[in-house]
This record gives structure tokens, C-alpha cells and sequence, in this order.
């Protein structure tokens, strides 16, 4: 049973408790719970390839491959579900905690290879960090937008600075698994992954400790209950049957969600594609760092390009809040459809950039970093425009009673979007040459984002007044 605390804040008290920065202090607290949760994420994803293939688990590069691709997909599937069951039943406050303690065991699951047999503590262990991804992603996502009225102007910059916090723990992930792997590489092998997945594990705990920890002072009771099992005036309204216009909402939102499956299957190539052609056809160049930085010699490695988009998002996402902001104020902020249009043809144009470098392959056998650097750092503009736009816009335009399961159908988007990806990413070994192969998105995103432009106005005439 939920006890009321007549101590706690009122929701109103919550959203009008602001930081200097002018969002309320919730956002900050969600944003560490999201960065511990995602330093646990990204942090086991990097070990997952090399655990599968190594002597513990002995798959082949193919399986290895194959049900990466699947755990990958499937972590974005299951927020349907985990959406639906929290707007019906759980809540998202609880859905939270049963998800960051589904996915805390989940890590330790796949550290307990040897208590367990190797591949049960595999499978069932990436099992619960499915499910457990479930209840969580979703939950958390939607919470940041009830800190915020309906037509509050700082939404956008909100989740924006929210998507921050992911790739702050994005981006420090697999340093510390990896180096956690390194200094207990003298161990025998089968330690090392062991120690990296207890560091994934206790990034989800600090996740979980620090959400129980602070979420009545930051939240009140946001998030508490199922909206229509909350007996207020507002959830009674909310009870009522979808009218016209909600439907006509909902038909945005599955336009959007279709939109960012074709932004996810090629923004993803990063991991695929983009990371073989890193190895292969990029010159990785030594850097001789200055006496005063200590002589070193700085060679540069295939995988150091998998930090760029994390780093670039962590510079550039305070920048889009606060022009995003800025716009805003002026009366110029681009509409979502516009934002939309702008992320599919800013990756579009990435792609173009590279291909236009890969032109060069066939002279030169590799080509510099900086193209596939410019790459990213397109993409990245092209993300910021799309991704946590995203977030904010399905909590802008779904029923309140549906807004974790709707948030789920977006996160969908990256369920159908890994995996087509992951096929088209094997045409790059089939098509000899790659020049065409990254024109190949590059055409399509660039056509559909012009598309998205010249159909925005019906976008923005389903969406009933919200931009
Ligand atoms: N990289 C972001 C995250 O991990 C985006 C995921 C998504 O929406 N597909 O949260």
C-alpha cells in the first residue's frame, strides 16, 4: 500500500522547485538515476561481443553477432509492455524500482558464470536486463515530462538536458568496464568479465539507491499511481473514452515512431558498419603529445571512434537546450515535424559526407579520420534534433492514461530499427564498394527528410495546437 505523506511536496510545489538553470530540481535527480542506468547498459553492451566469443562462453563471431543484435533490439521491445502494465497497474514510480532491480540482477547474473553454467548465466542474465529495461526505460522517461505543465516551453530543453545524463553514462561506461577488465587481466581470463559486469551491476545499484534515496523530496508524488486508479478530478477526466482529437494525436505519434525506425536502423550502422569501416579503411594516425604532456606517443585506436557520439552529445545537447530555449523565446522554435525533418536529413548528410570520403578508398586504400569524425558529429546535430525531442513529444501528445505505453511504441522505434539495421549493415560486406553503400542511406534519409518537411503541415494539423 502507498501512504500519502502529508510532509511531501504538492506536484506543484515539485514543478515550481527550480534550479538556477531555471528546470525544476527533479530533472537532476532523474538525470543521475538515467546516467547510473545507462553507465550499467552501455558498460556490460561493450564487454557483450568479446564475453561471447571468449573461452567462457566459446561462440563464434556469427552467434555472437546474431544474438547481440536480438539482446540489442529486444531491450527497446519490451517498453510496450513495461508502459502498459505501469499505466494500468504498477505505476511508473514502481515500475522504476522493480526495473533498476531486475536489471542490478541481471549483472550479476552474467558475473555468476561458474556458479552458474556459463551459458545459463548468459542468457538468463541478459533475460532480466531485457525485462527489467522494460519497466524501466519507459517510466523514467515519461516522469521528466510530468515535472513540466502541458504547454511548457522548457519541455523540449528539458529532455534534452535528460539525454545528457544518458550519454554522460554512455560515454564513461566502457572505459570503466573495460579498464575494471584490464587490471584484472593478470587473473585468469575467465575473471575479467566477471569484475567488468560487478562494475555494470554496482553502476545499476547506485542507480536504484539514489532513486530511492531522493525520490519523495524531488518528486513528491509525481508518477505515484496508475492515472486511473487515482481518484482525482483530473484522472476522472482522464478516464474518459479517447475522443477525435486524441486519435488524431496518436496517429503523430505513430508517424513520428515510424519516422525514427528508418533514423535508428542507419543512426545505429555506428555500431556495425561504421565501427568495421573504422578498422578497415580509416588511417589511424600516432600522436607525439609534447615534453610537458609527458612525451607520450598516442596511437589511435578503431574502437576510441564509439566515444565520439557520446562526447559530442555531452558538448553539443546544453547547447540545443539553450537554443532550443532561445528560439522559443523569440517565437521561432522549428515545430516537432520540423525537428524531425532536420535529424533525418542531418544524418542523411553524414552518411553523403562519407561517402564523398569513401570515393577516395580505391586510390588511397584508407582515407583520414576526420571523415568519419564529421560523420558523427553530424549525426550527432541530426540526434539531438530527434531522439530526445522524441521522448518529449510523446509526453506532449498521448493520453495521459497511456503515456508509458505510448512512450514504449516510441522506444520501439529502436526495437525495429537495431534490427534492420543490423541486415542492412551486411550488405557492407557484400557490396564491394563502400562509397555506394554509404550512399545508399544518404539518398534515402536526405529524400525522406525533405519528405517529412513537405508533409509537416499535416503532421501539425493531427497534433491540434501542440508544437
Ligand atoms: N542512446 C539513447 C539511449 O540509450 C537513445 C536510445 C533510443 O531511444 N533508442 O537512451
Amino acid at each position: 500500500m502507498i501512504k500519502e505523506n502529508k510532509t511531501e511536496m504538492t506536484d506543484e510545489e515539485v514543478k515550481h522547485n527550480v534550479s538556477k538553470a531555471g528546470h525544476p530540481k527533479g530533472l537532476y535527480m532523474l538525470f543521475m538515476v538515467e546516467m547510473w542506468e545507462r553507465f550499467n547498459y552501455y558498460g556490460m553492451r561493450a564487454l557483450l561481443v568479446y564475453f561471447m566469443t571468449s573461452a567462457v562462453i566459446g561462440f563464434t563471431d556469427p552467434v555472437a553477432f546474431k544474438i547481440y543484435a536480438w539482446f540489442t533490439a529486444l531491450v527497446y521491445f519490451t517498453p510496450v509492455i513495461g508502459g502498459w502494465l505501469a499505466d494500468n497497474y504498477i505505476g511508473k514510480r514502481h515500475s522504476i524500482t522493480i526495473g533498476a532491480i531486475l536489471m542490478a540482477v541481471g549483472q550479476f547474473t552474467l558475473a555468476s558464470y561458474g556458479f552458474l553454467p556459463a551459458k545459463a548465466a548468459l542468457f538468463i542474465g541478459l533475460a532480466l536486463i531485457v525485462i527489467g529495461n522494460g519497466f524501466f526505460k519507459p517510466n523514467i522517461s515519461t516522469i521528466v515530462g510530468e515535472l513540466y505543465e502541458p504547454n511548457d516551453p522548457r519541455r523540449d530543453s528539458g529532455f534534452t538536458i535528460f539525454y545528457m545524463g544518458i550519454n554522460i553514462g554512455a560515454f564513461f561506461a566502457p572505459f570503466i568496464t573495460g579498464y575494471v577488465g584490464e587490471v584484472t587481466a593478470t587473473s585468469p581470463s575467465w575473471v575479467q568479465w566477471r569484475w567488468g559486469f560487478m562494475a555494470a551491476g554496482i553502476g545499476m545499484v547506485i542507480s536504484l539507491v539514489w532513486y530511492l534515496v531522493e525520490q519523495n523530496r524531488f518528486l513528491g508524488h509525481i508518477g505515484l499511481y496508475p492515472v486511473t486508479k487515482h481518484k482525482t478530478k483530473e484522472a476522472a477526466e482522464e478516464d474518459k473514452p479517447l475522443t477525435p482529437e486524441d486519435w488524431d494525436k496518436i496517429k503523430a505519434i505513430c508517424t513520428f515512431t515510424f519516422i525514427a525506425v528508418f533514423f535508428f536502423a542507419f543512426f545505429e550502422q555506428a555500431g556495425s558498419s561504421l565501427s568495421k569501416f573504422a578498422q578497415t579503411s580509416i588511417y589511424l594516425p600516432t600522436f607525439h603529445l609534447p615534453a610537458w604532456l609527458g612525451s607520450l606517443t598516442l596511437q589511435v585506436k578503431a574502437s576510441w571512434f564509439q566515444s565520439i557520439n557520446p562526447i559530442a552529445v555531452v558538448i553539443l545537447a546544453p547547447l540545443f537546450a539553450k537554443m532550443w530555449i532561445k528560439l522559443g523565446s523569440m517565437g521561432k522554435e522549428p515545430a516537432i515535424p520540423l525537428k524531425f525533418a532536420m535529424g533525418v536529413f542531418l544524418t542523411g548528410f553524414g552518411f553523403l559526407v562519407l561517402a564523398i570520403g569513401s570515393s577516395f578508398l580505391p586510390a588511397q586504400g584508407q582515407i583520414s579520420m576526420y571523415w568519419l569524425i564529421a560523420l558523427y558529429v553530424i549525426h550527432t546535430c541530426g540526434e539531438l534534433c530527434l531522439s530526445p525531442v522524441g521522448l518529449s513529444m510523446i509526453t506532449k501528445l498521448a493520453p495521459i492514461k497511456f503515456v508509458s505505453l505510448f512512450m514504449g511504441v516510441w522506444l520501439s522505434s529502436s526495437f525495429v530499427g537495431n534490427l534492420m539495421g543490423g541486415y542492412f549493415a551486411t550488405l557492407s560486406v557484400k557490396l564491394q564498394n563502400l562509397s555506394v553503400f554509404f550512399a545508399i542511406p544518404a539518398a534515402i534519409l536526405m529524400i525522406f527528410g525533405f519528405l517529412v518537411w513537405a508533409f509537416s503541415r499535416q503532421i501539425l494539423r493531427w497534433m491540434h495546437g501542440v508544437r
